[in-house]
């Protein structure tokens, strides 16, 4: 009898469900959550880099070069002093490249398999296999590049700490053919996680079986914090040296989500070795990035501190979509044991993990209710989430009355789904 009262309940359940979904569904709605894209007021904030440089201004650097002519392989004087601020390196460990960090790590996966990192005894193109650790879920674009130039994936489990580590240690001390790793250490991408010291330290001292093993250790979002409170990362390049792998790590970093994506600075960086062994590589490749926009960056900001306080606006402006988002799926899900979510203190998503199965159809649902989400499966290797649960909702970019009824429809959607599965 109880069960058949359960029954009757359930199909009530379902059916007020579908019916507001069906609501949603017929006001033909345009909304996109998809991707990791700051709003037009968070570009707004980087207005006064345009006029950072006039005409009338000495545009030459310190060492009297003139920034609108050629030259200058790695970054002017000016631009390594501000961003090895950023990155935490010397002066001599960092290379100012163009305008995006996901282009520095695609070349330089590119010239290890063609030529080969410092100290490989071979390119990595020429052995059989080429492996990399992808800690999962992940930032897609990363694991892309591996896909593309023919590495075999392998998929480690994010914890809260960051990867997991005993996994990690395990596979790399006995495979030669893993030849490296992503990372996104702080505020991952899509956790949210920062990388514990103790993970930084296994990472730097752990035995490899690839001499040539290198971490692209992707610090993208090292100064976007969401809180007062910023997450301390240990640094890698450091904890390296002190474990005697120096050349272990490429560290990379972008000003896209503190200026402008798309022409903001990147820039990469390493040991001195790695330094100079990637500029004698880069030399083929060109005679110089763009010296004007990286001297626009720095009279633009003039201090790091100036940075940071540019950055408490960008998290000013965000904060409250986050919050928003948090509120609305605390208000929705919290009570049904259906989902779980990261609460993240700064980066750009929100992940959120629904049942086990569950995660491609409420992506699709929502779709065919006018919201774009970030593909089921993106996080993961391959494109596939072994158990098609984690989702990705990126807050920043749509307007909070857009946000509102986005996350509304993503929750209507993970109940239908959950309460058809159950
Ligand atoms: N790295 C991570 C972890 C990202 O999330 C993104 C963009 O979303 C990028 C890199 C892209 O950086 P860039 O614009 O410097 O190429």
């Amino acid at each position: 009898m109880i069960y058949r009262e359960e029954v009757v309940l359930k199909e009530q359940y379902l059916e007020e469900l579908q019916e507001e979904y069906n609501k949603y569904k017929s006001q033909n709605l345009k909304l996109d959550m998809s991707r990791g894209k700051p709003c037009s007021d968070q570009l707004d904030l980087s207005m006064g880099m345009l006029d950072a440089l006039k005409s009338d201004d000495d545009l030459s650097t310190a060492k009297g070069v003139d920034i609108r002519n050629y030259g200058v392989l790695d970054g002017i004087p000016e631009a390594k002093e501000f961003f090895s601020q950023m990155l935490e390196v010397g002066e001599e460990e960092i290379i100012i490249g163009g305008n995006s960090s996901l282009n520095m790590m695609h070349d330089a996966i590119a010239r290890a398999m063609l030529h080969g990192v410092h100290g490989s005894p071979t390119p990595w193109s020429k052995l059989p296999k080429v492996k990399f650790l992808c800690p999962s879920p992940g930032y897609d674009r990363h694991f892309a590049i591996s896909e593309f130039f023919n590495m075999e994936l392998i998929t480690v489990e994010m914890t809260p700490d960051g990867p997991d580590m005993d996994e990690v240690e395990k596979l790399v001390r006995d495979d030669e053919t893993i030849k490296g790793m992503w990372c996104v250490p702080k505020y991952s991408n899509p956790d949210g996680v920062t990388y514990s010291d103790e993970v930084v330290d296994r990472l730097a001292e752990m035995t490899t079986k690839a001499e040539d093993f290198r971490i692209f250790w992707d610090n993208a979002y090292t100064v976007h914090h969401l809180t007062d409170e910023p997450e301390q990362l240990k640094n890698i390049l450091e904890a390296c040296k002190a474990a005697g792998n120096p050349n272990r790590v490429f560290i990379f970093g972008s000003t896209s989500k503190i200026t402008f994506p798309g022409s903001g600075v990147a820039m990469m960086a390493a040991s001195k070795e790695n330094v100079d062994f990637i500029k004698k590589q880069l030399a083929f490749q060109t005679i110089g990035s763009d010296k004007i926009n990286q001297m626009r960056h720095v009279r633009y900001f003039k201090t790091f501190e100036n940075l940071e306080a540019h950055m408490k606006k960008q998290a000013a402006i965000i904060k409250p979509k986050f919050d928003m988002v948090l509120n609305i799926l605390e208000r929705e899900l919290s009570d049904r044991n259906i989902a779980t979510w990261s609460k993240p203190k700064g980066g750009y998503f929100i992940s959120l993990n629904t049942l086990d199965g569950c995660a491609k159809e409420v992506v699709q649902m929502a779709a065919e209710a006018g919201v774009t989400l970030t593909g089921a499966g993106a996080t993961y290797p391959y494109g596939k989430d072994p158990r098609d649960r984690n989702i990705r909702l990126a807050p920043t970019f749509p307007s909070l009355e857009e946000l509102e009824k986005a996350i509304e429809i993503f929750c209507l959607c993970v109940k239908l789904v959950s309460a058809k599965k159950q």
